[in-house]
């Protein structure tokens, strides 16, 4: 499998160095040289340095600045470059598709929806810029009394590997649409995406340091930016375990944490749905993006009368699914993006067989020429596990989904909440009152009913439990990037 690194990248890099982008520009790394590989083939295609504290400090200075010039501007301006940053965004769309592509290892088929929904995002925002205000209260003295929504100034994220440039759109729009300056530092296995953003944030107009983009490693300029105390909000999104040690980082600098973390979501299917369009969408929610997503759909819990004939069709169809070469329009299922990863995938499927579970599709990487060297996972089903089993307890973040029986209503639900996570989950049933009981009944912060998926920049995203804390997206996602300030008048 060629590829033309170089080209993917020159439309937003030229031929220069490739560092963090700070105060509208590139700024070498002082760190240690860290690898980007391309999930396909295993091949290293670039090398960077990472930021490091120094870097920190100097973009954490530059986006207090940033800050003051953007909130000082009038709302609808601001709303305006958000718009021209979707502009850029739909512009650059296929070449954002390829370098997403490149680097995560996603089918260009998804990463090309991916952009599309981050300059959704950006156009979604810039039009909530100029209608934020506050409330008059109607106290019981003589005072005016009134609220004004204010920014928190500058914003630190922290963003994972399995769909960077949309997580960063999803985590910009909000947070410059409120009027605060955004740190974001994307995974180091992914960051090329997000200093494009950085990159055509300029092209649109924004003033720099608005948007500032780290290239580096968690544990030194994560740390830095996390705790610098320039920072006045943390959004994170990612696994559970460094969402906790970021809360404790955040927290020793008094500072607010959002949390978008991990999840084990449980799909149900009851004996009256119509099971053809349940086995299609059970596909959907676990084998697209190869599993790697948060919400995917790992638990399949089916209905003990119709699991066998649900199984069949399930199984032929998980053994049909184009895996393959990520530059293929064709290709449906793409590699894991990372060896670790990979490793961690398929030793989750070696303890759940050591404990009783039977692999009935893939569990093996694809034969042929064009999986033999990146990350490949043939498509997998579980079957025979128990709920207790980890691998129906643990994040898997791949195409690896666990199929568990169940006998009526209450037992499904159940096992739904039974699970430290509560990200999302599904029902699919003909029947109107279950449908809108187990919505009602399963703990997860997004639930779908004969669907599976579908979001929205205009719907709030977030997690119950151990997924996480404070909410993305939406009118909800934006208020988590201001603050009320409450100002008494005495008349
Ligand atoms: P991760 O937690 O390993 O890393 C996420 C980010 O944290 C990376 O940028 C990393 O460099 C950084 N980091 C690590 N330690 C840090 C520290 N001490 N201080 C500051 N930054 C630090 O996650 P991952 O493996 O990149 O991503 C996979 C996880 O992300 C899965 O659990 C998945 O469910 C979750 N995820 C959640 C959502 C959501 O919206 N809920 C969306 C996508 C992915």
């Amino acid at each position: 499998m060629d590829r033309d690194y170089k080209a993917a990248m020159l439309p937003f890099f030229g031929e220069g160095e490739i560092g963090s982008w700070v105060n509208g520009a590139m700024m070498p790394g002082r760190g240690d040289a860290f690898a980007l590989t391309d999930p396909a083939t295993g091949k290293v295609f670039l090398e960077l340095n990472d930021a490091g504290p120094e870097v920190v400090d100097a973009a954490m200075k530059s986006a207090a600045s940033g800050q003051r010039v953007w909130w000082g501007l009038a709302a609808a301006e601001r709303g305006r470059i958000l718009w021209r940053i979707g502009q850029q965004v739909r512009e650059h769309l296929e070449t954002l598709a390829l370098l997403e592509t490149v680097s995560v290892g996603k089918p260009i088929r998804d990463t090309r929806v991916e952009v599309l929904k981050v300059a959704e995002m950006f156009e979604y925002y810039a039009g909530w810029a100029d209608k934020l205000h506050g409330d008059v209260i109607p106290v019981p003295t003589s005072h005016l009394n009134y609220t004004r929504p204010e920014p928190y100034g500058v914003i630190t994220q922290i963003t994972p590997w399995n769909a960077p440039v949309f997580t960063a759109g999803w985590q910009l729009a909000p947070a410059l649409c409120a009027g605060n300056a955004a740190v974001l530092k994307p995974s180091e296995m992914t960051p090329l995406t997000s200093l494009a953003l950085g990159v055509l944030s300029k092209k649109a107009g924004l003033p720099d340091g608005v948007i500032t983009i780290l290239a580096g490693l968690g544990m030194t300029t994560g740390m830095a930016a996390t705790t610098h105390a320039v920072t006045r909000k943390v959004v994170f999104v990612g696994s559970p375990k460094t969402g906790a040690a970021i809360a404790a980082q955040a927290a020793a600098n008094i500072v607010p944490c959002v949390l978008e973390l991990g999840g084990k979501s449980a799909n149900i299917v009851f004996e009256d749905a119509d099971l053809k369009r349940a086995v299609l969408g059970a596909q959907a929610a676990i084998f697209s993006g190869a599993g790697q997503s948060c919400v995917a759909g790992s638990r399949l819990l089916v209905q003990r009368s119709v699991i066998d004939r649900f199984l069949e069709t399930l199984v032929d169809g998980a053994n049909r699914i184009p895996v393959g070469d990520p530059m293929d329009v064709a290709t449906q299922i793409g590699p894991i993006n990372n060896v670790a990863q990979y490793q961690t995938i398929r030793g989750l499927i070696a303890s759940g067989c050591k404990e009783g579970a039977k692999i009935l599709a893939g569990g093996e990487r694809p034969e042929g020429d064009v999986c033999a060297n990146g990350y490949f996972l043939r498509p997998t089903v579980l079957g025979n596990v128990h709920n207790d089993m980890s691998i129906a307890r643990e994040e898997i973040f791949g195409p690896v989904v666990s199929v568990i029986p169940f006998d009526d209503e209450a037992e499904a639900v159940a096992i739904a909440n039974y699970s430290k996570f509560g990200l999302a989950g599904a029902v699919w049933t003909n029947r109107v009152d279950r449908a809108h009981r187990v919505a009602a009944n399963v703990r997860a912060g997004t639930f779908w009913i004969n669907s599976y998926k579908t979001i929205n920049v205009m719907s709030p995203f977030g997690g119950f439990g151990h997924s996480g804390y404070g909410r993305s997206s939406g009118k909800e996602g934006l208020m988590e990037y201001m603050q009320p300030k409450s100002v008494w008048t005495e008349t």
